[in-house]
């Protein structure tokens, strides 16, 4: 049986599967965005509003009732009724969940093995109260957050084949003109251009909902950046792009982010603002002036930030792209299907893509033909240990922890190869400075007991697992990580003292490392104080943070040679009081000594984020075949897609993933809508 998805049946699937997106009025064209008739204003606050909020869920023998108390911008207290379950294995875990909770701000924890029932009921409250408690801005729920794909369950055969499908387990078929594979940053962007430009739009997605909102917003020539007098060379950013690549890259895909990011960010700016009272798109230009000062590239990012003036600084307010996305996808009368996703890609032999099987919600097997194309916005596979490790071993052995997207297992690039597409000869990866181990572990797989270190951005002294300094630490976020991995084990200890908070200051680092704002009037922060000395204390309580009176002491509960370990802060703290680091050529305002008690430190490795390696695509995002020839009906966007970086992430050019991601679904929605 085959369906075609009329433009009312999209908007009335919206309702159920767009969850937490006001559809708002329609308007059409492939215009800028501005709708036609008005928009229902969502209200603008702080990440959360501050109260306290209730919600419950069905246990193993009862119901579980889970209270959460929030401020402005965390979760600050947590009740947990877990009284009806049984007493010494749900009630028992009772304690753990809550610990668990405060330490991820976030539903999506561990939970308790041996409670499984339990931990479930608890994610779910707690994540409803999330939901309630940003007004519906941060959707979570466990369902969609699987574990990762470990290296032992596939081996080094990490491509497979596709899978065979017999016709009589196709239970429908669905038509539309474009699909998109995959709703976040690439595919809503998408999604919404397509729409906006006419065409019948569908895009279905894995998880129960699209949760990847991303802060910093790379773009040049932006309307923003032009009204604050900020002009930026290109010729010096595409350059710097592809010597960062060794120019194992496509300079014109750089270009083309270089040349038309200004538009995409214009085109969601009107998007955002025009939908949510109170936001305006604000740009940060202080990169370069207060940190990393030898890797200086003046790219501005932006970001949307909201108008409440109980705010000193401003929290994360990513959430206000894709939702807004999501709206235009379906006030233009496109549809986005969560819980369904791709299986592979359908390609008549050796010509055209016509479309993919893909699971609906109950797990059936559909096929959606696409008459227009099929843009891939699948993203990487950082969530696929045996993909990383077969392809990366390096980033491989020297992660120990992960915030990559839930469902990144590499679906996009491994349906295209599939079906004859070229992928980068690179592997590459976004990896910060941020995790963190116990200090008697090794590098050994297990993303999920490991800790987020957010300080760990901090160019602190940094020392071998010998207790030897090794590098200079004020380098872009995973130079660090790069340098460690030529010391042994690949890990290392960030060491600092009591005077933490003023040599913070004093740091100015940049980007999302800041918990102060930039002295350059930004006003964006990825954490506030308070939140950040929540998270170290639980990072000490969860045995990760060591602390101690001496500096001996702090070696041994570091596993680290004392005697060595003392003689590397004696020589450091020297250089410290010359003003000069003879060592390695830290800057002189960086080099804060090591001398008030007690002291701290913790045992590194990387937190991966994302891939960057992706199927080879051409200047309309028209997916490639290992003879450069392009596969018809075949096209990727964002991470899922290649060209764009090699080996590793620029990340002093903040916002370059996510700014070209948007751009390049953007002009891909575009461009096969308008076939
Ligand atoms: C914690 C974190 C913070 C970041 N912050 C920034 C930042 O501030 N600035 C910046 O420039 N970059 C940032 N990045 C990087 C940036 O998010 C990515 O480079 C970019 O967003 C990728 O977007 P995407 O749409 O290609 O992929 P993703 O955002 O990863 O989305 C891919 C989507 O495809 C879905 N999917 C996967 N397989 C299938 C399938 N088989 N069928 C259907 N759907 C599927 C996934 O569920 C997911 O929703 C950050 C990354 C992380 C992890």
């Amino acid at each position: 049986m085959s369906k075609e998805i009329s433009r009312r049946e999209f908007v009335k699937g919206l309702a159920v599967s767009a969850a937490g997106v006001t559809a708002i009025g329609l308007f059409g064209g492939c215009g800028n965005g501005a709708p036609t008739t008005a928009a229902t204003p969502t209200a603008a606050a702080g990440l959360y509003t501050p109260g306290t909020y209730t919600a419950t869920a069905k246990g193993m023998e009862s119901d579980i009732t889970v209270t959460m108390t929030f401020d402005a911008s965390s979760i600050t207290d947590i009740t947990l009724d877990v009284s009806g379950e049984t007493e010494s294995i749900g009630a028992a875990a009772g304690d753990t969940l809550k610990k668990q909770l405060l330490a991820a701000q976030s539903s999506q924890i561990d939970g308790v093995s041996g409670a499984s029932v339990t931990s479930a009921a608890v994610k779910q409250a707690a994540a409803d109260c999330i939901s309630q408690a940003s007004g519906g801005k941060i959707v979570q729920n466990m369902a969609t957050t699987p574990a990762p794909i470990a290296p032992e369950a596939a081996g080094n055969d990490w491509l497979g084949t596709a899978p065979e499908i017999a016709e009589s387990d196709i239970k429908d078929t669905l038509e539309t003109e474009v699909l998109i594979v995959g709703a976040s940053n690439g595919g809503l962007a998408a999604g919404a251009r397509a729409a906006q430009c006419g065409a019948a739009v569908l895009v279905i997605e894995k998880a129960i909902s699209s949760m990847n909102e991303r802060e910093a917003l790379g773009a040049i020539g932006t309307r923003a950046a032009k009204a604050a007098g900020i002009e930026t060379d290109k010729n010096l950013v595409v350059a710097e792009l592809c010597r960062y690549a060794s120019h194992r890259c496509n300079e014109k895909l750089i270009r083309l982010w270089a040349d038309r990011s200004g538009e995409m960010l214009d085109w969601l700016e009107e998007i955002v603002t025009s939908r949510n009272d109170g936001v305006s798109l604000h740009i940060e230009t202080d990169i370069g002036k207060g940190g990393h000062d030898n890797y200086y590239i003046p790219v501005t990012w932006h970001n949307f930030q909201d108008s409440d003036p109980s705010h000193d600084y401003t929290p994360a307010t990513g959430a206000y792209s894709l939702r807004s996305l999501s709206a235009v996808i379906s006030e233009n009368g496109g549809e986005i299907r969560y819980s369904t996703p791709m299986v592979k890609l359908e390609r008549e032999t050796g010509g055209r893509v016509t479309g993919v099987i893909a699971k609906n919600e109950n797990g059936e097997y559909i096929r959606i033909n696409a008459s227009k194309g099929v843009i891939l916005c699948t993203g990487g596979y950082a969530g696929n240990q045996a993909m990383l490790k077969a392809l990366n071993p390096v980033a491989y052995n020297c992660t120990v922890q992960t915030d990559s997207t839930p469902n990144c297992f590499g679906d996009g690039i491994k349906a295209g190869m599939w079906v004859g597409a070229d992928k980068d000869p690179d592997a590459t990866v976004m990896l910060f400075d941020r995790g963190t181990i116990q200090p008697d572990r090794l590098v050994d797989g297990d993303w999920k007991n490991s800790g987020y270190f957010h300080l760990g951005s901090q160019p602190w002294l940094k020392v071998n697992l010998n207790g030897e300094r090794f590098c200079n630490e004020s380098v872009p976020y995973d130079f660090i990580l790069h340098a460690a991995y030529m010391e042994p084990h690949h890990l290392y200890n960030t060491v600092y003292d009591s005077n933490w908070v003023d040599q913070v200051k004093q740091f100015k680092q940049f980007a999302c490392a800041r918990i102060e704002p930039s002295p350059d009037g930004g006003k964006w922060i990825l954490f506030n104080w308070d939140a950040e000395k929540g998270l170290l204390a639980t990072l000490q309580q969860a045995g990760f943070i060591q602390q101690a009176d001496t500096l001996e002491e702090l070696a041994e509960k570091l596993n680290m040679p004392a005697d060595t370990f003392v003689e590397t802060v004696k020589r450091y703290n020297a250089l410290c009081d010359k003003g000069v680091d003879e060592d390695f050529g830290k800057e002189a305002y960086r080099l804060l000594p090591l001398n008030t008690p007690p002291y701290f430190g913790c045992r590194q490795g990387a937190n991966l984020l994302t891939t960057l390696d992706g199927l080879r695509i051409n200047t309309n995002m028209q997916v490639l075949d290992t003879e450069g020839k392009v596969i018809d009906g075949l096209y990727a966007a964002g991470d899922c897609s290649g060209g764009f970086f090699a080996h590793n992430y620029p990340e002093y050019i903040a916002g370059v993933a996510v700014g070209r991601t948007l751009t390049e679904g953007y002009l891909a929605g575009e461009y096969v809508a308008k076939l």
